[in-house]
């Protein structure tokens, strides 16, 4: 027998993928979560129905939301991951030298011990002695700490259930005051072919709180429409005017020098929508 998860990407359209096996489901305190084995995307994480994740298409995501900030920072010695349970962003945080200290604040304990679990290619940064993992309300945590944080990465479900108070005015100006004097954040912000609309109030609301608000954009396979948009806030630093020869060379697969310039130069229909008022 064909077993296939379906994943709606609207009303009218979907993505199905054949599973192999199913390692875990539970319902934890905030969503339903499922740990299964694909045949062409590897082990992967759902979240209420949704892809958050999988073994062979993850380093798009997780570097791409990573390494364009830390990078745009002349210095990231202190970074924040709000969601992120599963420890992809961790890990690539940790590939920059300069960081000190990381803390992950996830509000689903499971999430991040069933990702430990059954995703140790993910995950495996954790245990690192400069990682702290808070379990708890990324929205109590960046209202409790001030002047605290040079990056700050919302690596967030999408804005539906515990994730929705992470997409609003209040919460971007909480993230700012979060943030040391230069400091920069940034977040997923969803399909801009999809979900057009929250897409520009996003950009809109972000860019009524930081200086320099940018969208890039990157390339995750198993997300609605593949085509997927990050935010950026920064107190001070401008991602498109730094000196591309300063990015050092990591162990990365998506990201490097030239795609940190081309990843903001936007496809026509996206650049109207976040410029038209
Ligand atoms: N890369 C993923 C995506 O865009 O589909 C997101 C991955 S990560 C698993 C998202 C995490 O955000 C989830 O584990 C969820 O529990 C967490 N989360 C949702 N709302 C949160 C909140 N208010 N505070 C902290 N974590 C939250």
């Amino acid at each position: 027998m064909d077993l296939w998860i379906k994943e709606m990407q609207n009303e009218n359209a979907a993505m199905t993928y054949k599973v192999k096996e199913t390692l875990h489901t539970e319902k934890t305190e905030y969503q339903h979560l499922a740990i299964l084995d694909t045949y062409e995307f590897g082990r992967m994480l759902v979240l209420d129905g949704i892809v958050q994740t999988t073994i062979r298409d993850e380093f798009a995501y997780h570097e791409m939301i990573t390494h364009v900030p830390l990078f745009t920072h002349e210095n990231p010695k202190k970074v924040l991951v709000i969601g992120g349970g599963d420890g992809g962003t961790i890990r690539e945080i940790l590939k920059h030298k300069s960081v000190e200290k990381a803390v992950l604040c996830e509000i689903d304990d499971r999430v991040v011990e069933l990702s430990k679990k059954y995703l140790p290619e993910i995950s495996c940064g954790l245990s690192d002695p400069r990682v702290e993992v808070f379990i708890g309300d990324g929205i109590k945590y960046v209202q409790e700490h001030k002047n605290e944080f040079d990056v700050a990465i919302v690596d967030s479900t999408d804005p539906i259930g515990a994730a929705e108070g992470l997409f609003n005015v209040n919460f971007y100006k909480s993230l700012y005051d979060c943030l040391r004097a230069d400091g920069i954040f940034t977040a997923q912000t969803e399909s801009p072919f999809y979900s057009p609309q929250m897409v520009k109030k996003i950009f809109g609301d972000i860019e009524s709180v930081f200086p320099v608000t940018k969208l890039y954009m990157g390339t995750v396979l198993t997300y609605p429409g593949v085509h997927w948009s990050f935010t950026m806030g920064s107190k001070k630093y401008d991602p498109e005017r730094i000196d591309i020869n300063n990015i050092s060379e990591l162990d990365t697969k998506y990201y490097y020098k030239d795609l940190h310039k081309a990843c903001f130069v936007l496809p026509k229909y996206i650049k109207d929508l976040i410029m038209k008022k």
